[in-house]
């Protein structure tokens, strides 16, 4: 399932000490609209957290690294999950993507009291071992924020990360981006105050891409008075890389107490995926050939591991409460 027409650029200053990821996500945030049939509210929480997964997945070094960025905060939002690729194709779902609130104190859409406080979470997966987690208190909710406190703290880097989503009055996003500054070691102080001055006087993300305004022209005003170069860019959009291969390994791998439950009702057991939606259906005849094949193939010294990105809800005819991931 593609839907590419999302666009990432990316930019650093002449002296390598100042770098900035541009996203126009409107394309991407729509795709997540109409998946999970937001309301006003939580449009804004996942748009946002998808833009910022995004721009944070596109600075991963290696084809199949993959970055996991999680808001687990009280708020009526419940979890926010969204997971990018390196080249920033992203996907997430949220537990209540009906939460609608009352606009805040500026008449803004209420992110922050959607998602409530909490941890947020951000989970590179490198192809180690152990994927790295870094976590960090969710400070004022409105996720922009949240990440540049993230970065301040769990990285030790000075980062504006500036997020937003316009959403009309028919519930439709037609606005949708970010941008991700980031201060590498010896960034000049004189550099940082022109930066500083140039983010204070622009308008939001969100205002300037409604304007029609592109990463160019965003990243200019960034940029304004220092000399930089556009690095590159390229497409990006809702990608979700589920496929039934991928859920029949995972019903194959679960716990062997759970998958007796399951097939010893004889019925057939369906799979969702929570980012896209697809719904697979499988046999109980099938589920266990594929574990006898998974056996086989541990026994011979192949490579039999588990599946990684799948996430999902199973539910069999008959209502089974497992749930795989
Ligand atoms: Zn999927």
């Amino acid at each position: 399932m593609e839907n590419k027409s999302s666009v990432i650029k990316r930019a650093i200053t002449k002296d390598g000490s100042v770098r900035v990821v541009f996203c126009d996500s409107t394309a991407a945030v729509r795709r997540s609209c109409e998946i999970h049939k937001t309301a006003k509210t939580a449009t804004a929480v996942l748009g946002r957290c998808l833009t910022a997964a995004a721009m944070m997945g596109s600075l991963l070094k290696n084809r199949d690294d993959s970055l996991t960025l999680r808001f687990d905060g009280d708020g009526p939002a419940g979890s926010v999950v969204c997971v990018s690729d390196y080249k920033g194709n992203v996907r997430g779902y949220m537990d209540n993507p009906a939460v609608e609130l009352p606009p805040n104190g500026a008449g803004k859409l209420d992110v922050g009291g959607a998602v409530g406080r909490g941890t947020l979470y951000v989970i590179r997966d490198m192809g180690m071992k152990e994927p790295y987690v870094g976590a960090s208190p969710i400070v004022t909710s409105e996720i922009g924020d949240d990440l540049t406190s993230y970065f301040a703290n769990s990285e030790q880097t000075p980062t504006v990360c500036a997020l937003g989503v316009r959403v009309n009055t028919d519930n439709m996003c037609f606005a949708a981006g970010g941008y991700l500054l980031q201060l590498m070691p010896g960034a000049d102080d004189a550099m940082i105050g022109v930066i500083e001055e140039n983010v204070k006087g622009m308008k939001s993300v969100s205002a300037l891409i409604a304007e029609g305004l592109d990463g160019d022209e965003i990243i200019g005003q960034l940029l304004r008075g220092i000399p930089y170069e556009m690095f590159d860019e390229f497409d990006m959009g809702y990608v979700c890389p589920c496929g039934r291969e991928k859920y029949l390994s995972a019903l194959a791998g679960l716990r062997e107490d759970d998958l007796r439950e399951i097939c010893d009702k004889g019925e057939d057991v369906e799979t969702g995926c929570l980012f896209c939606g697809a719904k697979y259906t499988f046999t109980p005849a099938e589920i266990l050939a594929e574990r006898e094949r998974k056996r086989k193939m541990t026994a011979e010294g192949g490579e039999a591991g588990e599946e990684k990105g799948t996430k999902t809800s199973i539910t069999s005819r008959s209502r089974s409460e497992t749930t795989a991931k």
